[in-house]
């Protein structure tokens, strides 16, 4: 799968969630309201034509996927269309039949979010109880033999301190792959974790710290989802191993977008800027026709202060947009998280 060129649909099939977490960038509706997923895969024909991509990885979030009660019907009809299937889930109702049923009906790989290597850590943030229900819920995913990606989001004075602990839990649990994001500001993260977000400094040293320790880990794959990370590559201050990947490639209105189960699209989900809503608008006409997108497409004309005059401009192209916006509400202002 990881050779084959595919347009990434993040969509939340349902709004409704059975955990409350401190950084989620959502606030929480609390209503049962449920996507039809028709919407989108009626689209797709007409879609193909004006991209490049034959091919979708649909990426299946919420609220909490997995209390949506038709997910494997849901999956199995994106499978027979020849598509790939991801489950992004926080874990804790994974049971062993549910997984295997899970893996019976396509599943490619499934996500779990992983926030600290313990309970201290992670039931902060995620509620009382989690961390065994996610661990039980990995442990499952491993003996299913289901592909599993950890996703641990990186918060200021919450859980910097574990990333030797992150790594050495998933070698220990035998997961092969996580991946690492930043918080953003915003949702419940806005409202519970003021000082959550990674400035400057702060940002380089858990880069770092991430990419000293995961030297460590050769079997871990360790993927930064953060295009700020583009320039420690450039700078070569550090040597990188062959198992951390630094090369975040920009996706805003080039191979992916996200749905709310609201229909609104998003050109990336954790920036709360709606860019049209596909019970109004069709996909085709917000991939061409909306500015924001096109915007994102060209970023390099449109970044503002310091950037403008950066040397490093065409490879971070303005860094982590989703940070620029939640601070600033502009994507196109600096990178808050830009030690330079
Ligand atoms: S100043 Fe802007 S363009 Fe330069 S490295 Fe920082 S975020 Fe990237």
């Amino acid at each position: 799968m990881t050779n084959i060129k595919l347009f990434n649909l993040q969509i939340e099939l349902n709004d409704i969630c059975n955990l409350e977490c401190l950084h989620c960038y959502q606030v929480r509706a609390k209503v049962k309201e449920e996507l039809d997923i028709d919407i989108i895969i009626n689209q797709l024909e007409d879609f193909k034509k004006i991209t490049n991509y034959d091919k979708f990885f649909f990426r299946l979030s919420g609220g909490e996927v997995t209390l949506r009660k038709d997910l494997f019907k849901i999956i199995r009809k994106i499978k027979d269309l020849g598509h790939y299937v991801e489950v992004i889930t926080n874990g804790v109702l994974l049971d062993i039949d549910y997984v295997f049923a899970l893996k019976v009906s396509g599943t490619d790989l499934v996500q779990v979010s992983l926030d600290g290597s313990n309970k201290k850590v992670h039931d902060y943030i995620r509620g009382k109880g989690n961390f065994n229900k996610a661990i039980n819920g990995i442990k499952n995913l491993i003996k299913a033999n289901l592909p599993i990606e950890i996703k641990f989001t990186i918060i200021n004075n919450v859980n910097v301190n574990d990333i030797y602990d992150m790594f050495n839990l998933c070698h220990k649990l035998g997961v092969k792959y996580i991946s690492i994001g930043r918080f953003i500001f915003a949702g419940n993260g806005a409202k519970f974790l003021k000082e959550g977000n990674l400035i400057g400094n702060d940002l380089k040293n858990v880069f770092y710290k991430i990419i000293e320790m995961g030297k460590e880990f050769p079997d871990l794959n360790i993927r930064i989802r953060d295009q700020l990370i583009r320039i420690v590559n450039e700078l070569k201050e550090i040597e990188i191993p062959k198992n951390i990947n630094t090369n975040q490639k920009p996706y805003m209105g080039i191979n992916y977008l996200a749905f709310d189960t609201y229909g609104n699209v998003y050109a990336d989900r954790q920036m709360d800027l709606i860019i049209g809503n596909i019970h109004k608008q069709s996909l085709s006409s917000i991939w061409l026709e909306n500015e924001e997108l096109n915007k994102f497409r060209n970023s390099i004309k449109y970044l503002k202060g310091k950037c403008l005059n950066c040397n490093l401009k065409e490879i971070c192209l303005g860094g982590n947009k989703t940070a620029s916006y939640s601070l600033t509400g502009d994507p196109f202002e600096p990178d808050p998280g830009c030690w330079l």
